[in-house]
């Protein structure tokens, strides 16, 4: 794969790159798309990252239907599909890791502690494979985008990310290979997240800027649903991700909750 992009890059052309774990869905889709508008070719990776798993979560679980990934994936112009192994990713002796730090400590880093070392390290091996001159990534994990904007930042690589918005099903849930995992009534439940985000908007629209209030009304919708558990709901600046006391123009509501042993996340600028 790498020789191949790097033959690409001498031909002049400019490589668009969407790293994914597979099992796609139009959240995937509208960035594969975005791709092919701006670059010559269009790579796409389908990789469950077993570093940014925990021993306790759901590596095993995820969702996979590789045959189908291709299908869509044609179905959008992907160029090239790159599916690699664990094995030749982190061979025995794999040693080198990349972490980013403060960003990273607080809301999903601070319940999965390891998590994002994975994340950086397989997107910077990922970026060095592909050399793509743009790679998209989703606000639905807005943490995730913060940070590879920073180790790119840091670390001098030379490629644009491009962040683009969530895509939602049409009952307002954020689109995630993990929804297939929910039961219909746990389906039902998981509304919770996006009507909570829809709440906090009324309310600033409304004129209320205390979080605590915002979040204590959020919190009670979320936790009358039986099968729902909080794991964070903050308030946070967009940009240093610092909790936040007063909504302001730099506002982003930020969720994650398990419906049952699933985990979602969700967010939302607050003021338009
Ligand atoms: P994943 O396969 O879940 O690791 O996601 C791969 C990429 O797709 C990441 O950049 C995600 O942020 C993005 N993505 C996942 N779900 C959505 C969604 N509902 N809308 C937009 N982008 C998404």
């Amino acid at each position: 794969m790498q020789q191949r992009c790097l033959d690409l890059r001498r031909a002049g052309k400019q490589i668009s790159f969407v790293p994914t774990m597979g099992y796609l869905h139009e959240g995937h889709l509208s960035l594969l798309r975005a791709g092919k508008e701006r670059g010559d070719v269009l790579v796409l990776s389908l990789f469950v990252n077993p570093t940014q798993f925990a021993p306790n979560e759901d590596l095993d679980a995820y969702p996979r239907d590789l045959e189908r990934d291709l299908e869509l994936a044609a179905s959008v112009g992907v160029d090239l599909v790159y599916t690699p192994l664990p094995q030749s990713v982190y061979p025995d002796g794999y040693a080198t890791y990349v972490n980013v730090e403060r960003l990273t400590e607080t809301l999903c880093g601070a319940s999965r502690p390891d998590h994002f070392r994975g994340v950086t390290t397989v997107v910077c091996k990922l970026l060095n494979i592909v050399q793509p001159n743009r790679a998209f990534f989703g606000q639905k994990d807005f943490q995730q985008l913060a940070v590879i904007q920073q180790m790119v930042h840091d670390l001098n690589m030379p490629v644009e990310i491009v962040g683009l918005p969530i895509v939602r099903e049409d009952d307002g849930l954020a689109m995630s290979s993990r929804n297939v995992n929910l039961s219909a009534e746990q389906r039902q439940q998981a509304l919770s997240l996006s009507q909570s985000i829809d709440m906090a908007q009324k309310m600033v629209v409304a004129g209320e800027s205390d979080s605590r209030v915002i979040l204590a009304a959020l919190q009670r919708l979320i936790e009358d649903q039986p099968e729902a558990r909080i794991d964070y709901l903050q308030i946070c600046h967009q940009t240093t991700l610092a909790e936040q006391e007063q909504v302001d123009a730099d506002s982003v509501l930020l969720l994650a909750v398990f419906v049952g042993t699933t985990r979602l996340i969700d967010n939302s600028f607050l003021v338009s």
